[in-house]
């Protein structure tokens, strides 16, 4: 598959030599590492990505989300092209700031969102959270969850997570993780969880910060009761229950904390709201964000930032939430969910799920990967009969994974046949999608 790859993108696979020459791994973001070497892609429209190699692909990847609305939207580039006229970087506060900043908390407002504040960045929007629940409280400890993932400087792989260890002999991986204080939980395992939270020292823990649906570890839902019980713990210890809504704030009209019927203390915010600009918000209970008011008698708590409110970001969210409505949303994660039924079927019809696979995964409590070790629990027992592919979603958040032995080759040779179809995804199995692809491109990439 690589001598193909090598074959048709010689471009690509000499701006990546170039490349490395002076960036490490010869891009600046990890994940879009890909064996042999990435595309270099040189334009982008309506649902469709083109190659310094001048191939078309169907982007299925929408960039990890931030991408929803499809490329160049010819709404976004009217308001960009505004805003380019008359100038930016003006060292002042603007009106699309504001315009914005009344839409987000409209919009977010069931889920907690009562005041809001931008930053460039999901993994800014978090450190700022972090750092406010530690004013709050006074306290330092942050719980997070295994195989969490809130940012470039934030990764709680699972081999960080005490539980695992005694479960497993993985050399834990390298992540830098600000600040330190961090305390990791087993996701969606209750009864490990109490017993680490009863073990914590009295009034230390800050927050309990997590993913309703955690994104980068394979779209892996949090378990009602989950959520509910760290809920109920944030009010009696006094901690602030942050939840990050980088990734699912797609999910549901308000975020995916409404449709849950749950309110956080702060809320963080990134990804498409930006209309495909740099973007991140954090925001929350009133009284906790005005914290951040320099008119406060304390001076308020810094939140300072040169490009915060970066008009192109600012102007491009204002349009972007008028676009993703509610009918657009509806649509939306029908679409996620007929990609689903699809390869659920193909796996079926293949006799890669059987129907012992059926049954238990009907009540898939939990999956657990790292590398090529893939676990699979109902309640707190681990199935061994694993299939050889596992599809995890909800709605447009959709991740395949495969479990066999030789996981990674698997992963490589999926991706690489997607790309020879002409179908651009992450070379991990997630295909969030953007707005411009259709029923019949969900089939396509089904089929
Ligand atoms: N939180 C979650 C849940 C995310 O998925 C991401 C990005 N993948 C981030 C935070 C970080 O956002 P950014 O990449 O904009 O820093």
């Amino acid at each position: 598959a690589h001598a193909a790859y090598y074959f048709k993108n010689p471009i690509s696979a000499k701006a990546h030599e170039n490349a490395a020459a002076c960036m490490p791994g010869g891009n600046t973001r990890t994940s879009l590492h890909a064996e042999p070497f990435p595309l270099s892609i040189i334009s982008g429209t309506g649902k469709e990505l083109t190659s310094a190699d001048g191939h078309t692909y169907i982007d299925f990847l929408g960039e990890y989300s931030a991408g929803l609305l499809g490329h160049s939207n010819p709404r976004i580039e009217e308001a960009l092209s505004k805003t380019m006229k008359s100038g930016w970087n003006f060292g002042g506060a603007t009106l699309y700031e504001k315009k914005l900043a009344r839409k987000v908390t409209a919009r977010f407002s069931k889920g907690g969102m009562d005041l809001v504040r931008f930053t460039n960045s999901g993994t800014e929007a978090n450190m700022m959270a972090i750092g406010a629940a530690i004013a709050w409280t006074g306290r330092k400890k942050i719980l997070v969850f295994s195989s969490g993932y809130h940012g470039g400087t934030f990764i709680f792989t699972m081999a960080m997570c005490k539980w695992y260890h005694s479960k497993t002999s993985s050399t834990p991986p390298l992540n830098i993780n600000l600040p330190h204080e961090f305390v990791a939980a087993p996701f969606n395992n209750l009864k490990e969880t109490k017993i680490i939270i009863e073990s914590l020292p009295k009034d230390s823990l800050a927050a309990i910060l997590i993913e309703p649906v955690q994104g980068s570890s394979g779209c892996r839902p949090a378990l009602p009761e989950f959520l509910t019980y760290l809920r109920e713990t944030c009010e009696k210890l006094g901690a602030l229950f942050i939840v990050d809504e980088v990734m699912t704030s797609r999910l549901g009209p308000s975020g995916y904390l409404e449709t849950l019927g749950l309110r956080a203390d702060l809320i963080t915010l990134g990804k498409w709201i930006g209309g495909g600009m740099s973007f991140g918000a954090f925001g929350g209970r009133g009284d906790i964000m005005e914290m951040f008011d320099p008119a406060r008698s304390t001076k308020g708590l810094m939140h300072a930032g040169t490009f915060n409110n970066n008009v192109f970001s600012m102007s491009a969210g204002i349009v972007a939430l008028d676009i993703y409505n509610e009918q657009k949303l509806k649509e939306f994660n029908a679409r996620g969910d007929r990609m689903k039924a699809g390869i659920t079927k193909v796996l079926f019809d293949t006799g890669i799920y059987s129907q012992e696979h059926a049954e238990y995964l009907k009540d898939v409590r939990e999956i657990d990967s790292f590398e090529d070790d893939v676990r699979l629990y109902t309640g707190n027992d681990e199935i061994v009969n694993l299939p050889k592919v596992l599809i995890s979603s909800r709605g447009t958040m959709l991740n395949l994974r495969f479990t066999s032995p030789q996981a990674g080759a698997w992963h490589n040779l999926y991706y690489h046949y997607m790309l020879a179809n002409g179908m651009y995804l992450a070379s991990r199995g997630y295909t969030p999608m953007n707005l411009e692809i259709s029923d019949e491109d969900v089939d396509r990439f089904v089929s």
